[in-house]
């Protein structure tokens, strides 16, 4: 019987090496480029990083998303999800360790669905790492239902030209690339009638009208873009995956970049954990460690199970979609995975931040921005509602509805039938009485 919860000692050591890599060498990134992540490598940073990416690549832990058909070593999403849990710790590391989302994502779908023309001129060097890209898929109007995105490519002879607008494209304003969902047929079903387009940032037409911050950021000076395409013109081989086809691409797309984003959360929600088991050993009030008060073990422990059950939840679903190579089956474990993941870190950053008191509430200690990064995990990817919703419907795929008027677990029916199978036996302890 194969299950089993053992790492191979050989990627152990790689693990050991990443863990103290993150922390010595990446970590500091996150605090002297603080919102560079995303922007190309150029003079000095490119000075600094690029030894360090080298030295990731040595490990063979550059890119372990992929397999070694694009660059990758195949390790598959259970060393991934390990890795991962090491990256998650520091905003520069899924950088420097080349499997940073969105770019993640973009990477698969192109490697999926893309000509050999496009993965030459796209996929190679977001591969190499030398460029990044954008997903701009959600529309002011509404991001979670599908049916109300507007933005329309129209055939003009072998082109298409885009109208519209996104909002939301993270990175847009450093991307090299877009790729744009867009309406190509009005006529269909909304989920056959839209297509996928590979669109260079500087096509003519791509206006990025504002630069949405998220809380913290200054006013118009973030990285999620609202856009106006205005007469955007693409050649046909523009299009990703052929018309009609952009459904199942970004259905491609999300299911790993959530599975992904979950892997990174258990370290950040490890790294709160981390940080509040220290400070409870640390700090003495009204004569005993916090660590001696109940209710910060309290604390420690609901956070301790909190994190456990999810990580067993993610390395589990991980090694599932390594066996079964099939996002689509794994859909209920993944939108679980999804739905956790905020009340997960959350929680755990919430109390961390309870027991440092007054310093917990300060930007000179991470909590804030963690659980300002809970509440982006159920809103990115999706709204924890939909994927609720998602979770609910295939669990109910299992069951079926009873014409009874009592359910099938009504005791007294059931205890008449226990009765009626073990008569003989009900029968005669009677009679020995
Ligand atoms: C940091 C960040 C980065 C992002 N990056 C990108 C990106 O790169 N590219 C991109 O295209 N998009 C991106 N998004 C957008 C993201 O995908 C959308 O925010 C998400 O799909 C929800 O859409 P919305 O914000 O328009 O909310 P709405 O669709 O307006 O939903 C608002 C709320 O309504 C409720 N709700 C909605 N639908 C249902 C339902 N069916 N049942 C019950 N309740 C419901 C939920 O409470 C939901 O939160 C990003 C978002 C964030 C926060």
């Amino acid at each position: 019987m194969a299950w089993d919860f053992e790492t191979d000692p050989e990627y152990q050591e790689k693990l050991d090496w990443a863990d103290a890599f993150v922390r010595d060498e990446v970590e500091p990134l996150d605090l002297v480029w603080e919102h560079e992540q995303f922007v190309p490598l150029d003079g000095l940073r490119r000075k600094a990083i690029d030894p360090l990416k080298q030295r990731v690549r040595e490990q063979g832990l550059w890119a372990t998303h992929l397999g070694p058909e694009l660059g990758g070593q195949g390790y598959g999403q259970l060393k991934l999800a390990l890795l991962n849990e090491i990256l998650g710790r520091s905003s520069w590391a899924p950088i420097v360790f080349g499997c940073q989302a969105p770019d993640t994502g973009n990477a698969e779908i192109i490697a999926h669905y893309g000509t050999p023309e496009q993965k030459k001129k796209y996929l190679q060097p977001l591969l190499d790492g030398e460029l990044f890209s954008t997903y701009s898929m959600t529309e002011p109007q509404g991001g979670a239902d599908v049916a109300q995105f507007r933005t329309q490519a129209v055939k003009d002879g072998d082109d298409w030209v885009i109208n519209g607008w996104k909002y939301f494209s993270s990175n847009a304003k450093t991307a090299s690339f877009l790729i744009v969902m867009a309406v190509t047929d009005t006529e269909v079903p909304v989920h056959k009638g839209m297509s996928m387009f590979l669109v260079p940032a500087d096509t003519p037409g791509i206006n990025i009208v504002r630069n949405v911050g998220l809380y913290g950021e200054p006013m118009n000076g973030g990285s999620h873009a609202l856009i106006h395409y205005e007469d955007v013109r693409v050649p046909a081989d523009a299009l990703l995956g052929g018309e009609g086809q952009a459904f199942a691409v970004a259905q491609t797309r999300l299911g790993g970049g959530r599975i992904h984003h979950a892997m990174r959360t258990i370290g950040l929600a490890q790294k709160a954990l981390d940080t509040m088991c220290e400070r409870a050993l640390s700090r003495e009030t009204a004569g005993s460690r916090l660590a001696d008060k109940q209710t910060v073990q309290g604390y420690i422990a609901d956070s301790y199970a909190q994190l456990t059950q999810f990580r067993l939840f993610v390395l589990h679903t991980a090694w599932k979609i390594d066996k079964y190579n099939d996002y689509k089956k794994l859909r209920k474990d993944i939108a679980t995975a999804k739905i956790v993941m905020p009340t997960v870190l959350h929680d755990i950053a919430w109390r961390a931040m309870q027991v440092h008191g007054a310093l917990g509430v300060t930007n000179e200690m991470p909590f804030f921005r963690m659980i300002h990064g809970a509440a982006v995990m159920g809103l990115a990817d999706g709204p924890t509602e939909v994927h609720k919703t998602t979770v609910a419907k295939q669990v109910l795929r299992d069951y079926t509805a009873t014409d009874d008027l009592w359910p099938s677990e009504w005791i007294p029916r059931k205890q008449d039938e226990a009765r009626a199978k073990y008569a003989e036996y009900l029968e005669l302890e009677v009679g020995n009485l």
